[in-house]
């Protein structure tokens, strides 16, 4: 095994970190006192969509969480933890829900819902959280589909399935029942990985409730 991603990683971390202090000399003082990102980016854990590098966005800037096929499950303690601290304790003013194409989770899915769904198959922590996700893919009409229109989708389909989770959500919809509470929109968003350009697929506010 070699070492040598850590150590480039480490090696870009120091000089990243001396430009930084040359630009802006109390960027670091500042940045560890206090963050007040507007925006909660819940995202893939895919590698190539790194949500700060494709925004042009600094440390502070964004408030993150990502995992495999950016599920919002209602039930994940991880996620809703996120969710409420931003909304209520940072005060975040937008949630992106951010889907990509080519999403491996998204195939793998469509791959298992072609499957005879029986107690044999395999539970493993991959497929039983994106369990979810494979039901979706089994309610949608893919007949007609080409294997790449089939999976664009699927990747739509599930970023309005998660934000209309989100919008489900206590903290969402304690936010929108409260009119003098601060004003928080959800967004459903698309990254195009061959394009490196983000689409904007849905919004919703508290004027849109489910
Ligand atoms: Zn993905």
């Amino acid at each position: 095994m070699s070492h040598k991603p850590i150590q480039t990683l480490l090696n870009a971390n120091e000089e990243w970190a001396q430009s930084v202090m040359k630009d802006t000399p109390d960027f670091f003082a500042r940045s560890a006192t206090v963050q007040k990102p507007k925006i909660l980016w819940i995202g893939c854990s895919d590698s190539r969509v790194p949500e700060s590098v494709i925004t042009a966005s600094k440390p502070g800037d964004i408030f993150v969480h990502r995992n495999v096929a950016n599920q919002f499950h209602l039930h994940d303690d991880s996620a809703l933890s996120v969710l409420t601290f931003a909304v209520k304790e940072v005060g975040i003013e937008h949630v992106v829900l951010v889907g990509h194409t080519n999403c491996g989770g998204a195939m793998a899915c469509i791959e298992a819902a072609k499957g005879v769904t029986t107690n044999s198959t395999a539970s493993t922590p991959l497929t039983r959280w994106l369990r979810p996700l494979t039901a979706l893919v089994r309610s949608l009409d893919l007949s007609a589909c080409s294997a790449s229109e089939a999976l664009n989708k699927v990747v739509e389909a599930n970023v309005i399935k998660q934000v209309n989770n989100i919008c489900k959500s206590e903290p969402i919809t304690t936010a929108w029942a409260d009119s003098g509470a601060k004003r928080v929109t959800v967004h459903g968003w698309i990254y195009d990985l061959a394009e490196g350009r983000i689409r904007e697929l849905v919004v919703r506010d508290a004027q849109a409730k489910l």
